[in-house]
């Protein structure tokens, strides 16, 4: 098995991410009097699409589903990758199949051409198989840069990265933070101080993870982690919606403001 590709953590990739995250931006007010959460899985595996849609729909939940078409039928450090049908169980269920690039690329590193190019064979790819087109994109590692932002702010209406927050006002569309769930049920820290978070001010609340099983990978989390934030959001009584369905909610509550 392949390594996994790890994106540079050298000083002038850091400068670099920091002034991305202000440049080409699209203004987003995430605040809105309400207090919405959405569930995304990036890339995906199998078991994202089992464990993780059996999880969010015992909730009555749907979640969002970040695909790279090239991974179809294949297996890597996240396990066995999704099937050519979970992408139908997963749309038929409610569940949105967005973009994640055809090849899972680094967007900080390709030209606009070639990140164009991936998408819109990812997004035939999935057309081919009925799957209805949509709306919300995240960056492969969450990578960008301000050329990759343009771009595919030209094709998505939201554009989600890994900077873990949530998004209130002043948010940009073009890079939307997300926080991870990652690792067993010891490691339920992180996520919930970010749902206290939400119940103390409105705002979207973004989870992603890969992986849903035991001995994760590294980017996933057991079943166990995942219920247990799941009851935590529920016992806040937040709203859970796809990333597309919230995106679509708030944007039009900004419209009618
Ligand atoms: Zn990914």
């Amino acid at each position: 098995m392949n390594a996994p590709y790890i994106p540079s953590k050298g000083l002038v990739s850091a400068l670099k991410r920091r002034l991305t995250r202000l440049q080409a931006r699209k203004p987003f007010d995430g605040a809105q009097k309400r207090f919405l959460v959405s569930f995304s899985f990036d890339d995906f595996p199998h078991s994202a699409a089992s464990t993780g849609a059996q999880i969010l729909e015992q909730f009555g939940w749907r979640g969002t589903y970040y695909a790279s078409a090239a991974f179809e039928n294949s297996s890597n450090h996240l396990g066995n990758l999704f099937r050519t049908d979970d992408l139908g169980t997963l749309a038929s269920n409610g569940h949105e199949i967005g973009c994640h690039t055809e090849h899972h690329i680094d967007c900080a590193l390709n030209p606009p051409i070639v990140i164009e190019r991936e998408i819109r064979r990812n997004q035939k790819h999935l057309r081919t198989l009925g799957i209805p087109a949509s709306r919300s994109f995240a960056y492969p590692y969450g990578e960008t840069s301000a050329a990759a932002k343009d771009i595919l702010g030209q094709h998505y209406a939201s554009l989600r990265g890994v900077r873990p927050g949530i998004n209130r006002r002043h948010s940009d569309a073009h890079q939307l933070n997300a926080v991870p769930i990652e690792g067993d049920f010891a490691a339920k820290g992180l996520a919930l101080s970010y749902v206290k978070s939400l119940e103390a001010e409105p705002g979207w609340l973004i989870f992603y993870t890969h992986d849903v099983r035991n001995n994760p990978s590294e980017w996933g989390c057991t079943p166990e982690l995942f219920k247990a934030i799941c009851s935590a959001v529920q016992r806040a009584e937040f709203e859970v919606m796809t990333v597309g369905g919230a995106f679509e909610a708030l944007s039009t509550a900004e419209k009618a403001a």
